[in-house]
């Protein structure tokens, strides 16, 4: 709940992402920290860390918490996973891993291989591996905070306010908010920072892995390339959501 027991309102929201619209990550995380007692942040392994750098400073101020959240697929880059116990171990937060159901698992490898993904589609692998994991994560959260940014993603991401409710795991009796306070940021910014502050990053980003998701549908890109070339190379821009951030698709990927 938020910290005044006050109704979380869809019109308040969107009256608070105008209002937060030109502000810095950290004023953004600041507030989430300050208005919601059960927060978490999801951490993918990947350039966001930056989140985690700047929760930890603003709830030391604050004397407020919040826990950490990630996904382990079963396919992550074993540098994805030395990295996630890195960031755990540097910030002294535990970084809590949702895997997927085994046996939802196992049937889809039984049934269609190891990768299926390649010539039918990611969603059904993404929603096995990831979205009903974070259904799990977010089960008991009121809010939640991403790292997602408008320059990720031209065909998908370009709309992206830095709060709004969550419909896809939010109930409208028990509505969640999502916080992208890097909505608005470069991929550049968030690399300045990552500099300025001697954030800890996966190495993959120095191979010429920009965007780091799974291992078999991630690449290193070219120079020039955008960096969501690197993921799922095989499908259209418009669909490369994996189900985490479905709102963003005009049409819910199928
Ligand atoms: S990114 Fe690829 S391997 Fe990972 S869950 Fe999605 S389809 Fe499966």
């Amino acid at each position: 709940m938020t910290t005044t027991g006050t109704a979380i309102d869809a019109t308040q929201i969107e009256a608070d992402a105008r209002r937060l619209a030109a502000s810095h990550p950290a004023e953004i995380i600041a507030e989430a920290l300050s208005r919601f007692d059960s927060l978490t942040v999801s951490f993918s392994g990947a350039e966001d860390v930056v989140l985690i750098d700047l929760a930890v400073r603003e709830a030391e101020k604050q004397g407020r918490s919040f826990s950490v959240f990630t996904l382990d697929t079963g396919r992550l880059h074993p540098e994805t996973l030395e990295f996630i116990q890195q960031v755990s171990d540097h910030y002294g937060v535990t970084i809590e891993a949702f895997a997927p159901q085994a046996a939802a698992v196992e049937r889809l490898v039984r049934a269609k291989g190891l990768f299926s993904f390649r010539s039918d589609g990611h969603q059904e692998c993404c929603g096995i591996r990831k979205v009903e994991p974070l259904g799990r994560a977010l089960a008991d959260v009121d809010a939640y905070i991403t790292g997602q940014r408008k320059d990720q993603s031209p065909g998908t991401r370009a709309e992206i306010p830095v709060v709004q409710l969550d419909p896809g795991f939010g109930r409208q009796d028990n509505p969640l908010v999502k916080f992208n306070p890097l909505a608005n940021w470069t991929s550049a910014q968030v690399w300045q920072q990552i500099m300025a502050y001697g954030v800890p990053y996966n190495p993959l980003h120095d191979r010429g892995f920009k965007s780091i998701g799974c291992a078999p549908c991630t690449r290193a890109t070219h120079p020039g390339e955008h960096e969501r070339a690197g993921r799922w190379w095989w499908e259209e821009a418009t669909q490369k959501e994996c189900g985490l951030h479905a709102i963003n698709l005009a049409e819910p990927a199928e």
